[in-house]
């Protein structure tokens, strides 16, 4: 299965100009309340984990150009880019991989882009973990105040890990890593995955309640990514072949709700409401979508209170109850 899915990759995949970004708009973003932010997608060679075997859920090799970007294309990349912000507080600089690894972007281009925002008061890259170590943090501890490293965990359960995600890296690793940065004055914002294949919905839960615990101890903010369905992954033939639905809103709800004591964990999932991202059905969809942004804002339970009274909602109360049984030994006890 996996051959069949790198074959398409390398079909579907094309070189684009190195000197063009991939994408960049402006968002809301919890940070002191609500505050607009800068988003800035860079196209580099992409993530090393995508040429290995790549994670599930992961379709970002498509925004990644098949041969390295040089340190001044990518110059020109955020030159570009620039020319749109409009001194958002927050800046967020994403390159479909690790921001870190200096495969992919050099170090000295790392450098230079992070001094490219110096209006901003926050600024979020995204590494895997084995890239933090202590002589790249020293390399950028002039921005410890402002830098924010935003790390993949997905799961605090190695099993889930290994077999579902397929991450490459050990809870442990995470941990080691990001209490590192952190102590050396860093923040941190860790990245939850909401139902990757192989687990039922009420798994899926429980994975993601238990990863927001575990991940809290080195995390200023955690965010619960339900899965989308990305192109050309293992998670869309799953899905293509009915054997994958996304999570339903009704489990991103009762996760928020059973970690809001931790006052961190937001969630702005991507494609809500549609075939491929987190539902429930057309009549509470929006209801709900609105509910979930409000708490990730506010971090108020009380906005998750008022939910409509939906007839899914007795639908995914039986899934969450009766579909564990039908491929355990649970119910014959
Ligand atoms: S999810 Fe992150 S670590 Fe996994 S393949 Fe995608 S970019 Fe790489
Ligand atoms: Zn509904």
């Amino acid at each position: 299965m996996i051959d069949e899915i790198r074959e398409i990759r390398s079909r579907t995949r094309r070189e684009e100009r190195p000197e063009d970004y991939v994408a960049v708009w402006s968002e809301y973003e919890p940070y002191k309340g609500r505050e607009r932010s800068f988003v800035i997608v860079l196209r580099t060679h992409g993530c090393f984990w995508f040429y290995h075997s790549g994670c599930s859920m992961c379709g970002y090799f498509s925004d990644t150009n098949p041969s390295p970007v040089s340190g001044e294309s990518l110059m020109v990349q955020v030159e570009k880019a620039r020319k749109k912000y409009r001194g958002e507080k927050v800046v967020k600089i994403y390159n479909s991989g690790s921001f870190l690894d200096p495969r992919e972007i050099d170090r000295e281009t790392q450098l230079k882009i992070i001094q490219s925002f110096p209006e901003a008061e926050r600024i979020i890259v995204e590494t895997r973990p084995e890239f933090i170590n202590e002589d790249t943090l020293q390399l950028f501890r002039d921005f410890r105040e402002r830098l924010m490293i935003a790390i993949g965990l997905e799961s605090s359960d190695e099993n889930v890990l290994r077999k579902s995600i397929n991450k490459g890296f050990t809870p442990s690793l995470f941990l080691e890593r990001a209490g590192l940065a952190r102590s050396m004055g860093f923040s941190i914002k860790t990245y939850i995955l909401l139902k990757p294949p192989f687990l039922t919905e009420s798994q899926a839960i429980e994975d993601s309640v238990n990863s927001a615990i575990f991940s809290s101890q080195v995390s200023d903010v955690i965010s619960l990514n339900p899965v989308n369905v990305q192109n050309y992954t293992l998670v869309e033939k799953l899905w293509r072949e009915g054997y994958y639905r996304p999570p339903w809103l009704w489990s991103v709800v009762e996760v928020l709700r059973r970690t809001s004591h931790l006052k961190r964990v937001v969630s702005f999932p991507t494609a809500p409401g549609s075939m491929r991202g987190a539902h429930n059905c057309r009549d509470c969809d929006d209801q709900v979508i609105r509910a979930i942004e409000d708490f990730s804002f506010t971090q108020d339970p009380g906005v998750l209170d008022n939910l409509p009274d939906c007839d899914c909602r007795r639908r995914w109360e039986k899934i969450i109850r009766y579909e564990n049984l039908s491929f355990t030994t649970l119910g014959d006890q």
